[in-house]
């Protein structure tokens, strides 16, 4: 599957609006040709006659007119992002600039470049491997520092590095055991049960440990999940808003305003948590609002940690015992919220609501005043990132498609050890299956299909 030896690409890299600059790149044999045609410099040397990683001032033209003052950088195979011929004009960054640019970049023999075609062209063309690939949308799209440092990690190879050591070692065990299957009158005596054993759970215990750093990948790259629920009026939108320190989230003394999920992403200490406010639980025979109340019941069962608020200004009633007994298998933090008024529940009939052991963690702010909030963030630190999550993993699965890989592999390697005391081909067709499994995140082993959707979460011109 390599890129089409005729074919050079196009796009605007940069993202649409007004900038300082914005460049146009193009990737594929002529891309310096096609530069040649649309590009002149005061003094008239041939762009053509470039070194690799140089830049020359002068115009962009139609032949006719002038169209942008630029700078073109000139990159040549192999030593580039594509390992192609590549082209960079840095134009100034409007629409118009930019658009009439690449048009004359098409009309003069390139073709306008697909999602991710840049990064797809690296990847086929052997100088990154999927997951290397992937980790360049990782990278744009991080939102975290930590998000970022896994990001970088994955792009330098830390991933595929685990990943291939692992696939090294089922192809040296696989090649034993096909030996003695493909040749048995030579003699090639099958590796021991017990020696192949010993084996195949090492292999299957690093594929477990590294399954295991997906649940802190993925909070790390797409947020730690947190809902706030509690009776209407309990003061959900309001805390939404103290952390979030604007008003986002609609405030009104009527009970039930909050009939959709409201959410925003803050950071606290490099990971993002995404706190959802969601519309009061209780009892109502109002449509939109049984829709909201469903809609909180879902989020519920998603979210990696539930804020209970109560309302200290009022005592603990019954719909603060149903949604008590809705979150009883989730994570809680308690917060006693309005605690700016008389507290009128007991702490220890507020300790006992939710029926769990230990009782959850409570903390009493007031969204009003502000008090308590940055208590809270600190608590969601400390009990559920720093105190659940592994962040020093030096690699970390952080994507949905590497840990499904990672979980066929699993699944597979299961399978051979239990058919050890079967027959050879057995265990040989379960390990091909681990490493195709393992081959699918580097990209060893990609259909297409694969390829298409990975590459269709990038944007032009990357
Ligand atoms: P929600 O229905 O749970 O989202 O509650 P809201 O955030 O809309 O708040 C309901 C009412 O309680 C509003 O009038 C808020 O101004 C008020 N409120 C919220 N938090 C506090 C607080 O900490 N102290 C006091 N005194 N009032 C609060």
């Amino acid at each position: 599957m390599k890129p089409d030896s005729n074919d050079t690409i196009a796009a605007i890299s940069t993202p649409p609006g007004e900038g300082g600059i914005g460049i146009v790149r193009m990737s594929g044999p002529k891309a310096v040709q096609i530069a040649a045609k649309i590009f002149k410099q005061k003094n008239k040397s041939k762009i053509t006659r470039a070194g690799s990683f140089t830049v020359r001032y002068g115009i962009v033209h139609n032949k006719l007119a002038h169209v942008d003052e630029v700078l073109l950088t000139v990159m040549l195979a192999p030593k580039t992002y594509t390992k192609e011929d590549v082209v960079e004009i840095s134009c100034h960054g409007g629409i118009v600039p930019l658009r009439t640019t690449l048009r004359l970049c098409l009309e003069n023999g390139a073709r306008a470049a697909n999602p991710g075609e840049f990064t797809k062209r690296a990847f086929l063309n052997g100088r990154i491997d999927l997951a290397q690939a992937e980790a360049v949308i990782n990278i744009i799209r991080s939102k975290t520092d930590a998000a970022l440092k896994c990001a970088v990690g994955q792009l330098e190879g830390r991933l595929s590095k685990m990943v291939n050591k692992l696939r090294e070692k089922l192809i040296d065990i696989l090649a034993g055991i096909e030996a003695s299957l493909d040749y048995p009158e030579d003699g090639i005596p099958f590796i021991s049960r017990s020696k192949l054993s010993v084996k195949l759970n090492e292999v299957s215990r690093d594929i477990e440990k590294l399954l295991k750093t997906s649940e802190t990948g993925r909070i790390i790259r797409e947020g730690l999940v947190t809902v706030l629920v509690g009776k209407p009026n309990a003061g959900k939108s309001s805390i939404l808003n103290a952390l979030l320190q604007e008003e986002k989230a609609i405030v009104t003394a009527i009970p039930g305003t909050t009939r959709d999920i409201v959410e925003d992403t803050i950071n606290i200490h490099g990971i993002p948590v995404i706190i959802k406010d969601t519309a009061g639980i209780r009892h109502t025979k109002n449509e939109i609002e049984i829709i909201g109340v469903r809609k909180s019941r879902e989020s519920i069962r998603q979210a990696d940690l539930v804020l209970f608020v109560l309302d200290l200004s009022t005592q603990i009633s019954k719909e603060d015992r149903i949604i008590a007994a809705d979150i009883k298998d989730s994570k809680v933090i308690i917060l006693g919220n309005k605690c700016d008024l008389k507290q009128k529940p007991a702490l220890a009939r507020i300790k006992k609501l939710v029926p769990q052991t230990p009782s959850p963690a409570f903390i009493k702010i007031s969204a009003k005043e502000g008090k308590g909030i940055a208590s809270l963030e600190k608590l969601i630190y400390r009990k559920f990132i720093k105190g659940e999550l592994n962040i020093s993993d030096t690699v970390m699965v952080t994507d949905i498609r590497h840990k499904n890989a990672l979980l066929k592999a699993y699944t597979a390697m299961k399978k051979a050890l239990r058919a050890i005391g079967a027959s050879e081909e057995f265990i040989a067709l379960d390990l091909r299956q681990a490493l195709d499994a393992l081959g699918e995140i580097v990209g060893e082993t990609t259909t297409e299909d694969i390829l298409d959707r990975v590459f269709s979460r990038f944007c032009v011109g990357k």
